[in-house]
């Protein structure tokens, strides 16, 4: 009997899916094993019922091996969905605190970019600013709140404008902005008394903060400036060695350096922690103590420069073949002008010393978090062959690197982003009250993030047959359940598209 119930709960799932799919009055996911991300451990069979979007009970079912006590399940309601989940796992919806919606020189449309990222579970984004207009943001992000469109949470942030030259101009330009409805600022970089002013007038509005601290402006106002005068995060990492140097000011920049050479830019990059202090000197663990003290929020956004320690693997990664657009593929191409694509002679050399790099910065990172420090996790998808949604996984894959702990990881790309957007009231988490965002997945990512890639992990099935597993089955968010894997599919029908409009074929660098 509880079979055919359950069978006919799957019918109206799979009509209520898609756009303008819907909140259920009580919507029950059953049997599944939960990470709740508290930092708590998994723990299941539990039964979660929601009510429209709100989660409103979490009923632990039984013990994992012995069919579950029927008496201790919450009763469905009249109008009531069930969904068995049973062997599944259910975790927060993830939350990356770097997502670019697209952008014109990428050819990236919004409806594109926001399916790659529900297919991967995301159900929030910061937008970090770029080439959508304010208004357009605005809308897709009104859209999404209603959810009158496919697309995670928005909170829109907008780039700080690089012509202000006084503290009075800033003080304008950031109340001006928080008139506009922006959610925050993301700085480039500006003259100490121009950040100052316009971090401090932003912290007194209540909204939020993060940087890029572009080698432009770093010698005078590193990351511990920004964080001294209230800046809530920092992007990336730029800015971070500067406020480690112990025997120079100013970074090792050869003679024939110029910074619109992004070969240069980014070359020379892959050299720069190693100009930093030693991990655990002194200085070192000065500066990152003080960070931590400030209640400071590092987004590392380590898969974006992947390719600069092993350019092949993040060039071939198999979905490029069926997820990425001809516009895009073009974008990543070597190139002197599109941003990121900076593979004018990159070789043995270059990747090398990345790897270097690589290892001091995640020294960091783990240290950071283990005293105590938030890392969130943000993609910056869009560049430099990483593409959105799939480059989400990677980041945790490479935290796991880093040494982080699976489950701090889950907690990292879900209550660390809720925490430093000031959201985690109501994201971030599967606690009692929370907005129903979640994740169904039916195999164990702490076992292996890889199962979190739309295309799944490899198997050997015990009839010896290679299978894929994983990807993730439900993103649920706002109470309404999507189908990943049909959203993934109507992607691929996207790109297929305009490969046939186009008689498109992806190619590899070089070779016609
Ligand atoms: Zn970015």
């Amino acid at each position: 009997m509880r079979k055919l119930i359950y069978l006919l709960a799957f019918v109206p799932i799979f009509c209520f899916s898609q756009i303008n799919g819907k909140q259920h009055e009580q919507l029950i996911l059953r049997g599944a094993t939960i990470i709740n991300s508290t930092g708590a451990p998994p723990l299941g069979p539990v039964d979660i019922v929601i009510e429209k979007n709100i989660i409103t009970k979490i009923q632990n079912v039984g013990y994992p091996g012995v069919p579950i006590n029927e008496n201790r399940r919450p009763k469905l309601s009249k109008n009531g969905v069930e969904i068995n989940c049973e062997g599944s796992y259910i975790l927060p919806g993830f939350i990356d605190t770097h997502g670019h919606i697209g952008g014109r020189s990428q050819g990236a449309n919004p409806e594109y970019v926001f399916k790659l990222w529900m297919s991967h579970g995301i159900t929030t984004i910061r937008e970090p600013g770029g080439s959508l207009s304010h208004d357009l943001k605005l809308e897709l992000k009104n859209s999404s709140e209603k959810n009158t469109i496919v697309a995670p949470r928005i909170i829109a942030f907008s780039t700080f404008s690089s012509r202000i030259k006084s503290p009075d101009e800033a003080r304008d330009w950031v109340k001006d902005n928080a008139k506009k409805g922006s959610d925050g600022i993301k700085f480039f970089g500006a003259p100490p008394d121009v950040m100052q002013a316009a971090i401090e007038e932003n912290k007194k509005l209540g909204l939020r903060s993060t940087a890029h601290h572009a080698q432009l402006n770093v010698v005078k106002w590193n990351v511990l400036n920004s964080a001294r005068a209230g800046l809530n995060s920092m992007e990336h990492w730029y800015g971070l060695p500067e406020a480690l140097f112990s025997d120079r000011i100013i970074q090792n920049y050869p003679a024939n350096y110029n910074y619109q050479n992004e070969q240069h830019r980014f070359e020379e990059a892959g050299k720069l922690w190693k100009q930093a202090a030693k991990p655990y000197s002194e200085h070192w663990n000065n500066v990152m103590n003080e960070l931590i003290s400030l209640d400071f929020t590092i987004s590392p956004t380590l898969n974006i420069y992947e390719a600069s320690r092993d350019l092949h693997r993040a060039r071939r990664a198999e979905w490029h073949d069926d997820y990425t657009l001809p516009s895009l593929w073009g974008f990543y191409a070597p190139s002197r002008i599109s941003h990121g694509s900076y593979w004018h002679y990159w070789g043995t050399e270059q990747e090398i010393a990345w790897k270097e790099n690589y290892r001091l910065w995640m020294t960091f990172l783990n240290e950071f978090k283990n005293r105590g420090g938030r890392v969130t996790t943000g993609s910056d998808s869009g560049y430099i062959y990483q593409l959105y949604g799939f480059a989400f996984v990677r980041e945790l894959e490479l935290l796991r690197e880093a040494g982080f702990h699976p489950l701090e990881i889950i907690q990292s790309a879900t209550l660390n982003g809720a925490e430093v957007l000031g959201l985690d009231h109501l994201i971030g988490s599967i606690e009692l009250g929370k907005l129903a965002d979640l994740i169904v997945i039916e195999e164990n990512p702490l076992e292996n993030l890889k199962v979190l890639y739309g295309t799944g992990a490899i198997k050997l099935d015990t009839n010896n047959n290679v299978t894929r597993v994983g990807g993730v089955k439900y993103t649920i968010k706002d109470g309404i359940v999507y189908d990943a894997k049909k959203l993934l599919k109507e992607v691929k029908a996207m790109v297929d598209l305009a490969k046939k409009e186009a008689g498109y074929k992806i190619k590899q660098p070089g070779i016609n």
